[in-house]
């Protein structure tokens, strides 16, 4: 049986390395829909490679080199946000959600709402409206399966067990390239220090987020949305490694965890076979050459992210979706060299203590919010870089 494929954010590091793996075996899946923001490039490149039947670029502007790349072909070329939505409400079989940011969740929730699986990446969509997408998934008898390597790891050793018989999640973290830093070295930090993952090689977003930590942070309210075993119940790692990606502690104390080596194409191929098994070509796991494991506690002094993201899932409301909104601002600004390294996490932080705006009922309450402190994290950033 052939599987129909969308992947939303199809030029990005998680978009890649999905079509890296379909091109393994190209009889099994049909391309229906491939989408960027505004990489009209590489997008046509890709939408020709696998055939698809539609190509979208979030941004109008790169449509007349979207249109023109594809002119003579039977790809349709087409752009804007409400097109997005229009195409992962086609239902295909297996969705990718790999959009970065919170302009991923209106067309992951459309994918969902067709009732098929979504494989997710975006963690930005789930931080922001946890409760709404999972509500909408199981309203609509869908399957999300979570594709960040900690969430994929959980998932798989939750596999022949049950959520009410954990007793604890750990999520590891690599600790990112600051691990040992102190916050004196870290003040000085550029963004291409930031973006040099020691293990993985990923979008510029999280790799930032890896170095500040916060992307641990976004994980755990990811991890509190898709395995409700109480926050209390999840905790955090430190394992440089990357081998031991999370755990599962059952009540009777049994721990498993899923290993591999730090290869995206590992998780993204556990949702794409699933519930089957499918052949890569990634790295073997080689402990003997590896030698040794090392762990150790997060220390939030240094790294406070953690520590915001447990305080504003556990104020929950508005919260998870302000710390977002604001910390993609902030990374934003740090990319293009506005602020520096440590302001990021204080301009999160500074935002959650001066807003509160109502618990948001709906979706739409979550893009007012969304808008909101994207505002005031903008100024916040103004007055820090004067
Ligand atoms: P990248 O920056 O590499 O790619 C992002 C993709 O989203 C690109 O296709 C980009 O298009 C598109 N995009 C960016 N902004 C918009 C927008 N406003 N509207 C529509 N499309 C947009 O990101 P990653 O692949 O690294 O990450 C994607 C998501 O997966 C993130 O949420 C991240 O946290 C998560 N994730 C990533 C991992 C990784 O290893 N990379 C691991 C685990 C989770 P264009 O190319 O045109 O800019």
């Amino acid at each position: 049986m052939t599987k129909s494929i969308s992947i939303f954010g199809a030029t990005g590091s998680v978009g890649t390395s999905t079509l890296d793996l379909i091109r393994r075996d190209r009889e099994k899946y049909r391309v229906i829909a491939l989408t960027a923001n505004s990489n009209a490039d590489e997008l046509a490149a890709l939408a020709k490679e696998f055939s698809a039947e539609v190509a979208v670029v979030a941004d109008d502007r790169a449509y007349e080199r979207l249109s023109q790349l594809l002119e003579g072909t039977a790809i349709e070329a087409a752009s804007g946000s409400e097109k997005l939505n229009e195409v992962a409400a086609l239902g295909a079989d297996w969705t990718m959600a790999a959009i970065v940011g919170c302009a991923g969740l209106p067309p992951t929730l459309a994918a969902l709402r067709c009732g098929k699986t979504v494989a997710l990446a975006n963690k930005e969509a789930l931080v922001s409206a946890g409760a709404l997408m999972t509500a909408e998934a199981r309203t609509a008898g869908a399957t999300l399966l979570p594709v960040d390597s900690e969430h994929n790891a959980i998932f798989q050793s939750l596999q022949g067990g049950r959520i009410d018989q954990v007793h604890k999640i750990t999520l590891t973290a690599s600790g990112g390239p600051f691990r040992t830093w102190t916050r004196e070295q870290m003040a000085s930090v550029t963004p291409a220090q930031a973006v040099a993952h020691p293990n993985w090689d990923m979008g510029a977003k999280i790799s930032v987020d890896s170095a500040t930590m916060m992307n641990k942070g976004l994980e755990l309210i990811e991890a509190h949305y898709l395995f409700p075993v109480g926050l209390e119940n999840i905790e955090i790692l430190v394992h440089p490694q990357s081998v031991i990606h999370s755990m599962v502690e059952y009540r009777d104390r049994s721990t498993l965890a899923q290993l591999g080596s730090p290869d995206m194409r590992i998780p993204i191929a556990s949702a794409l076979a699933w519930p089957e098994r499918m052949d890569t070509d990634c790295l073997p796991l080689d402990l003997a050459t590896i030698g040794r494991l090392d762990f150790e506690s997060p220390d939030e002094q240094r790294f406070p992210a953690t520590r915001i993201a447990r305080e504003a899932i556990t104020a929950g409301g508005a919260y998870p979706a302000m710390l977002n909104a604001a910390n993609e601002i902030a990374v934003a600004a740090f990319l293009d060299g506005s602020v520096q390294f440590l302001e990021i996490t204080e301009i999160v932080s500074r935002l959650l203590e001066s807003y509160s705006p109502a618990k948001p009922s709906d979706l739409t309450d979550i893009f007012a919010i969304d808008k909101e402190t994207r505002v005031r994290a903008k100024q916040l950033v103004e007055e820090l870089s004067v």
